[in-house]
C-alpha cells in the first residue's frame, strides 16, 4: 500500500494526494490519526480532540477521503457531516470575469481533481481522464435533497436538482449534456442515470436495472472507437426516465438521431466498426457459434478487418469476449426473447456476409459491363441469415428496375454500381436493425401508467477533422441548434422577459448563430434544401453541387476555398469547418433527406423546449486523453464557443426563477401564513413571504417575482423546515 507521509511534507493539496493513494489502490485509505492531524479538520474543530475524531471517522469510514473541499467540512451538533461550498465552486461569485481569471481558476480546480464547477446552475465538467472515486452510492446519499451549496459541486447535484425540480413543480425535466468528442457526454449521461434510479427507488429493483442496461446496449450497436475517444457515440440519444409524482422510477425510452451508418462500410484510418461487430465475432467464436450464423472462422469478414487482419487480433482480447456475455445479460435482463437475441444476431453476420460479397465483370451479348457474384458462399450465407434464396439476392444486387414512360425495365448494374447497392443494403440493414432495438427496448421498458420524465440529451458534440464529410455536417448542424437552443434559453428568453415585465437589466451582447442556421434551413434556398434538390437530379455531379452551393449561399458564413477543389467552409458558432463534398449527393439520396432529418431535429428540440433545462457543459482538457494535465488554450476554445464567459455575467445578473405571484403565493404561503388562513394570491401577499424569508436581492415584475437561483434553493429548504 501507498506510504503515506506527513501532512507538512504534502507537496499539492490535501484532497490531491489522496485522491492519487485512492487510484493506485483503491483500498488505501488514510487513517483516522493521519486524518485527524489534517490542518483543514483542526481548523473546523480547533482543539475539540472529540469533534475532530468524529469528523475524521466519519470521512473515513463513508469513504469519502475524495472529497476535496477539506477546509469546508465540519461536523454539526447531530453529528452529521457538514461540506459547504467554497466561493470558487461557482463562477458566477468571482469578483473578475474576465478569460483568464476563469481560466485559472478552472485549472487550480483541476489540479486539486475538482472537476466539477458550476456558473449559476449549469454545471461545467472536465473530464479527469481517470476513476475517481466520487460517484460511489455514499455519494448519491451525500447529494440527495440537500442545497445545493452545502457540497462541492457534482454531476449528481444537477442530476438531483432535476429529480427535486421535476417532484416540487410537477414538470418535466431536461439535462442537455453537451461538449466536443471525448469531453465526457456519455459518461456523465451514465452518473445522472445512475443517479436518478437511486432517487426514484421504486419497490421494482429489476426496473432499476433493467434501466441501468439500456445505456450499454445500445452503447455496444451505437458507439465505436474513432481517432479522439475509444468509445465514441456514432448517434444522438435522448433518454427519458419516466416517474410517478411521487419520484418513484416506472419506466424509460430512448429516440436516436443520425446514426452514422456509413461506418459499418467504412472507417477512417486508425478507426474501427460499431463495437458490436467485434463482440459479436469473438464471443461466437468463444460459444463455437460461428457455424450456427454462418460467419467464417478463418480471415475475418472484411467490414471489420482494417484493424482485426487476422482472426486471433479478435478472438484473443479478451474484453471483447466479455463484452459480449455483457450484452448478452442486457438483453436478457431487458426482457428480448431468445428468439430476437438470434434474429439480431443472424442480422448483424447477414451484415458481415453482404460485406464479402463481390462482384465480376462479364460481357454478354447485348449488354457488356454485367455484374455476377464470383464468391457463391458468402452470398449464400447472407441469404440464407435474411432468409432468402440467394438468387433473389443475387438480383436485387445486380439489377434494377427502371419505370419509363410506364414501362418497367430490368437494366444490369456494372460492377461498381452492385457494390454501391450491396454497402447501401448493408447500411440500411444496420440503421433498421439499431432502430428495431431501440423500439424493442421501449416496449419493453413502458410505464403502465402516465407520469413525469427528465430527459436527459447525450448528443455528439461539434467535429472538425482533416476531413470532413456529410456525416460531419449533419453532426455539426445538430450542433448549431443546441447552441441555438442554448443561447435562446440563457440570454435572449432571460432578455424578453425582463423587457415585457419592465424590470430593468442592462443587455448582455452574446454570440447569436440564428443566421448560421437560417443558412441552413431555410426554404427553398437554405444550404439543405440546395441539397435535396440537387440529389434529385440523376445528372447531378459533386461539381454541380458545389456551384449550387457557390451561387446561392451568399453570406458571410459560407467559404468558397481557391485552391482546394470540391470543398466549401462553413464559418460554425465553434469555428470554421471546411468540408469535402466528395460523395455528399449519394449519401444524402442514401438516408433520409436532409430535410426529413432536421425534421427530425426539430422534434428533438420541441421535446426539449417544454421541460426546465438544465445545462451540463463538457470540457476536454487536452487532446491526448492525459489525467492532470490542462491545457489552457483547448480549455479557453471550448469556454468561448460553449458561451459559458457571457452565461457568467448573464447568470450573475440574472434572475434565473421567475414565478408568477399567483404560483409564488401557492407555493410558498406557508412560510409566512397559517395553513387554513388562504391568502389571496396578490403580489402583496407575495411580498410578504419574500420578506418573512428574509430573501435579499428579488426583484418585482408586472406579474412575476424575480428570483436569483440561490433564493428558490432557499425558499424550498425554508419549507421543508416548515
Ligand atoms: P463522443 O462525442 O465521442 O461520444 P463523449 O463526450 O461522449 O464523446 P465520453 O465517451 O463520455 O465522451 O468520454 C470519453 C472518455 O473520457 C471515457 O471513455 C472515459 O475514459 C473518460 N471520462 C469521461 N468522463 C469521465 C469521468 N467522469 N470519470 C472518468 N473518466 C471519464
Ligand atoms: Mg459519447
Amino acid at each position: 500500500s501507498p506510504t503515506l507521509r506527513h501532512p507538512e511534507e504534502w507537496s499539492r493539496s490535501f484532497s490531491h494526494f489522496i485522491s492519487q493513494c485512492l487510484i493506485k489502490d483503491f483500498e488505501a485509505r488514510p487513517s483516522v490519526t493521519h486524518l485527524l492531524e489534517h490542518p483543514f479538520i483542526k481548523q473546523a474543530h480547533g482543539k475539540d480532540i472529540a469533534l475532530r475524531q468524529q469528523l475524521a471517522a466519519l470521512i473515513q469510514e463513508q469513504h469519502l477521503v475524495s472529497l476535496t473541499s477539506y477546509r469546508h467540512v465540519r461536523i454539526n451538533t447531530r453529528k452529521t457531516l457538514i461540506i459547504e461550498s467554497c466561493p470558487d465552486d461557482d463562477l458566477v461569485n468571482l469578483e473578475f470575469l474576465d478569460e483568464e481569471t476563469i481560466i485559472s481558476h478552472l485549472h487550480k480546480r483541476y489540479d486539486e481533481l475538482q472537476v466539477y464547477t458550476y456558473v449559476g446552475d449549469i454545471l461545467i465538467a472536465l473530464n479527469p481522464f481517470q476513476n475517481l472515486s466520487i460517484y460511489s452510492p455514499q455519494f448519491s446519499k451525500l447529494y440527495h435533497g440537500v442545497k445545493r451549496a452545502d457540497n462541492p459541486p457534482h454531476i449528481f447535484a444537477t442530476a438531483d436538482a432535476a429529480y427535486q425540480g421535476m417532484v416540487t413543480f410537477c414538470k418535466d425535466q431536461c439535462i442537455i449534456i453537451s461538449g466536443e468528442s471525448g469531453a465526457g457526454k456519455t459518461e456523465s449521461a451514465h452518473l445522472i442515470v445512475q443517479h436518478l434510479t437511486f432517487l426514484g427507488k421504486a419497490n421494482n429493483r429489476t426496473l432499476r436495472e433493467k434501466i441501468l442496461q439500456v445505456n450499454p446496449l445500445v452503447e455496444a450497436f451505437g458507439n465505436a472507437c474513432t481517432a479522439i475517444n475509444d468509445n465514441s457515440s456514432r448517434f444522438g440519444k435522448y433518454l427519458e426516465m419516466k416517474f410517478t409524482p411521487t419520484g418513484a422510477v416506472i419506466g424509460a425510452k430512448i429516440s436516436e438521431y443520425l446514426l452514422e451508418k456509413s461506418r459499418v462500410i467504412k472507417q477512417a484510418p486508425g478507426e474501427e466498426n460499431f463495437h458490436i461487430f467485434y463482440y459479436i465475432y469473438a464471443g461466437l467464436y468463444h460459444q463455437d457459434e460461428l457455424k450456427t450464423y454462418r460467419l467464417p472462422d478463418g480471415t475475418p469478414p472484411r467490414f471489420v478487418i482494417q484493424h482485426c487482419k487476422v482472426m486471433q487480433d479478435i478472438v484473443s482480447r479478451k474484453q471483447y469476449k466479455e463484452q459480449f456475455d455483457a450484452i448478452q445479460e442486457c438483453f436478457r435482463n431487458i426482457g428480448f426473447t431468445e428468439e430476437e437475441v438470434d434474429s439480431a444476431y443472424k442480422i448483424l453476420s447477414a451484415i458481415l456476409n453482404t460485406g464479402n460479397i463481390e462482384f465480376a465483370s462479364i460481357t454478354s451479348q447485348h449488354q457488356t459491363d454485367i455484374s455476377e457474384v464470383p464468391n457463391s458462399e458468402a452470398l449464400e450465407n447472407a441469404a440464407s441469415l435474411l432468409s432468402i434464396g440467394p438468387e433473389e439476392l443475387q438480383e436485387a444486387l445486380t439489377s434494377q428496375c427502371v419505370v419509363t414512360r410506364g414501362e418497367t425495365i430490368i437494366r444490369s448494374n456494372t460492377v461498381d454500381k452492385a457494390a454501391d447497392v450491396r454497402d447501401a443494403m448493408s447500411k440500411a440493414l444496420y440503421g433498421r436493425l439499431f432502430s428495431w432495438i431501440v423500439n424493442r427496448i421501449n416496449s419493453l421498458l413502458q410505464p403502465d401508467s402516465s407520469g413525469m420524465n427528465v430527459g436527459i440529451l447525450d448528443i455528439f458534440g461539434f467535429e472538425n477533422f482533416k476531413k470532413n464529410s456529410f456525416e460531419q455536417l449533419c453532426i455539426n448542424i445538430a450542433n448549431e441548434q443546441i447552441q441555438f437552443y442554448f443561447n435562446q434559453h440563457i440570454f435572449a428568453l432571460e432578455q424578453m422577459e425582463y423587457q415585457s415585465e419592465e424590470v430593468d437589466a442592462s443587455l448582455v451582447e452574446y454570440e447569436d448563430n440564428r443566421p448560421i442556421l437560417d443558412m441552413f434551413l431555410q426554404k427553398p434556398m437554405g444550404l439543405l434544401s440546395l441539397l435535396d434538390e440537387e440529389s434529385r437530379f440523376p445528372q447531378a455531379t459533386d461539381q454541380t453541387l458545389v456551384d449550387k452551393f457557390e451561387d446561392n449561399l451568399r453570406c458571410k458564413y459560407f467559404l468558397i476555398p481557391k485552391r482546394v477543389e470540391l470543398c466549401f467552409g462553413i464559418q460554425h458558432y465553434a469555428g470554421q469547418v471546411m468540408y469535402n463534398v466528395n460523395g455528399f449527393l449519394e449519401k444524402n439520396r442514401d438516408t433520409l433527406p436532409a430535410d426529413i432529418v432536421v425534421y427530425s431535429l426539430m422534434d428533438l428540440l420541441s421535446k426539449m423546449v417544454v421541460g426546465q433545462p438544465h445545462f451540463v457543459r463538457c470540457i476536454k482538457p487536452n487532446d491526448d486523453r492525459q489525467a492532470l494535465c490542462f491545457c489552457k488554450e483547448r480549455v479557453m476554445v471550448q469556454l468561448r464557443y460553449t458561451g459559458i464567459l457571457e452565461t457568467v455575467n448573464i447568470r450573475r445578473q440574472g434572475y434565473s426563477h421567475r414565478i408568477l405571484f399567483e404560483d409564488f403565493v401557492n407555493r410558498y404561503y406557508y412560510l409566512a401564513f397559517r395553513a387554513h388562513e388562504m391568502p389571496e394570491t396578490s403580489k402583496e401577499n407575495a411580498v410578504a413571504i419574500l420578506e418573512r424569508a428574509k430573501l435579499k436581492d428579488w426583484v418585482l415584475g408586472k406579474t412575476k417575482v424575480f428570483l436569483k437561483y440561490y433564493h428558490v434553493e432557499q425558499l424550498n429548504l425554508l419549507l421543508r423546515e416548515v
